[in-house]
């Protein structure tokens, strides 16, 4: 569980960043960059799976914090960050491997502080300008390039799986658990989605005997995975 502890001290981490970057884009001569946005939004909200960058009326960006803070992120447990399927490869502004979410959660900060600087252009070639600055000062310089991205495509993977996968350790779970099956004593189930607006049922399960679709907190999912630990589980596939 991410406590209020952690999350004071990851915030702190974010605007610490946020401001060195707001800085440093004031420092550039540039002309025709957008107006920096007013604030920082770090939002901790489970449902939140996109950060974003508003300008019409709000004109802040907003991180979705529990999306980029993976404490278990290591050399054995890498980072795939992804960007859009457009740019994925390029290899300045692209996805990358990471063995700690900092470097995740800087990136993320400025994709979105590029679009302050270039807000009308969407992911257009202005932006990728601007993104493309700030990733050569921040972020490229610092990544370990013997790292290498997981072999699975983020493009093969399903939403559900995507969903699960950037939630699941939140609340404890592994992402090992997609598609396996476990019981609760008398049933069993497939882990097979996230519901990202749910309130409380946020895993989506099918049960083995009919296929049929369930959600289900994600304490019934950990207490069923740690039966199957035990002899008592006994699948009936
Ligand atoms: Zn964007």
């Amino acid at each position: 569980m991410v406590t209020e502890q952690i999350k004071i001290e990851v915030n702190d981490f974010a605007t610490l960043f946020f401001n060195e970057v707001v800085t440093f884009i004031c420092s550039q001569k540039a002309k025709r960059w957008g107006k920096l946005p007013y604030y920082l939004k770090l939002d901790w909200s489970e449902r939140r799976t996109r950060s974003w960058y508003r300008y019409r009326t709000e004109h802040n960006i907003s991180i979705a914090m529990i999306r980029y803070y993976r404490p278990e992120t290591s050399k054995d447990d890498l980072f795939d960050f992804h960007e859009y399927k457009t740019f994925n490869s390029d290899s300045h502004i692209g996805g990358f491997a990471a063995d700690n979410w900092q470097i995740v959660m800087k990136t993320i900060i400025c994709h979105e502080l590029a679009h302050a600087m270039a807000p009308y252009d969407a992911h257009g070639f202005e932006w990728k300008r601007c993104y493309r600055i700030l990733r050569e000062e921040y972020i490229n310089p610092f990544l370990d390039k013997t790292l290498k991205m997981s072999e699975r495509k983020p493009e093969i993977l399903s939403r559900d799986q995507q969903l699960y996968e950037n939630h699941c350790s939140i609340f404890g779970m592994k992402k090992e658990w997609f598609n396996q099956f476990f019981g609760d004593g008398k049933e069993n189930y497939k882990v097979v989605g996230w519901m990202p607006r749910a309130r409380k049922y946020f895993v989506k399960v099918q049960r083995l005997k009919d296929d049929k679709s369930f959600i289900m907190e994600p304490k019934h999912v950990i207490q069923g995975f740690k039966l199957k630990d035990t002899e008592i589980w006994n699948p009936r596939v």
